[in-house]
């Protein structure tokens, strides 16, 4: 009999990918469209967050779940657009598990929802890892963390099904090479959805939330 050798880590992403796995079916069984938004701490994922509410939350009953290591502000943020929010403190752990999100839906009235936001914690690797059972996963990156992200953190731009390039109106200031950066990402993700944005002048937005619209409106159907 040969010997059979499971790494802890994988015992650990086996037992997340389940609850990921149940988180999922309670979205599919509260028509409740999931959003896992990650970034590295300081893309703008707060304001992007924030902008989306603010398209959105017309539209579609809209609830958010903030991840973050210590304090309630982004929570806090979210909160004041006017949607139910809850706060997960991580307690220092710097991602989102599956574990930690099914303990905070019960918070929230999932068959009152349509649109649920995740704010990820931020952090450019385990986030990666660990799914949350959301039916999107999104990555924020910005200009000024530099065109050679994709290329340092492989694992985040492979996984999701759309990014955005948050700060463009800073394109001007930075050495950015907007060609560079995206032959990095569609080698790692080919045909991914991209969208150049500018949370604070408002500039792409317009083509991000039409997307979110449609991707949004064929899950909620
Ligand atoms: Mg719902
Ligand atoms: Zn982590």
């Amino acid at each position: 009999m040969g010997t059979r050798t499971i790494s802890i880590v994988e015992n650990i992403l086996d037992a997340n990918d389940r609850i990921a796995q149940t988180n999922r079916e309670l979205f599919d069984s509260t028509k409740t469209f999931a959003i896992n938004f990650m970034a590295s701490p300081g893309a703008g994922k707060t304001s992007v967050i924030l902008r989306t509410v603010q398209y959105l939350k017309d539209r579609y009953r809209m609830a958010g779940v903030d991840g973050d290591v210590a304090t309630t502000i982004d929570a806090d943020r979210m909160a004041a657009t006017g949607i139910p929010a809850v706060q997960i403190n991580t307690g220092g752990t710097c991602h989102l598990d599956a574990v930690m999100l099914s303990g905070a839906l019960p918070k929230l009235n999932l068959d009152e929802t349509d649109l649920l936001i995740i704010e990820n914690v931020g952090n450019l690797i385990c986030p990666a890892s660990f799914k949350l059972g959301s039916r999107l996963d999104v990555l924020i990156a910005s200009v000024p963390e530099g065109d050679d992200k994709p290329y340092k953190y492989p694992k985040m731009y492979r996984g999701v099904q759309a990014m955005l390039l948050n700060k463009v109106d800073l394109l001007p200031y930075f050495d950015f090479d907007m060609d560079y950066f995206r032959k990095g990402v569609e080698v790692l993700n080919p045909g991914l959805s991209f969208f150049p944005v500018s949370a604070k002048t408002g500039e792409g937005l317009d083509a991000y939330i039409e997307w979110l619209t449609e991707q949004a409106d064929s899950f909620l159907k």
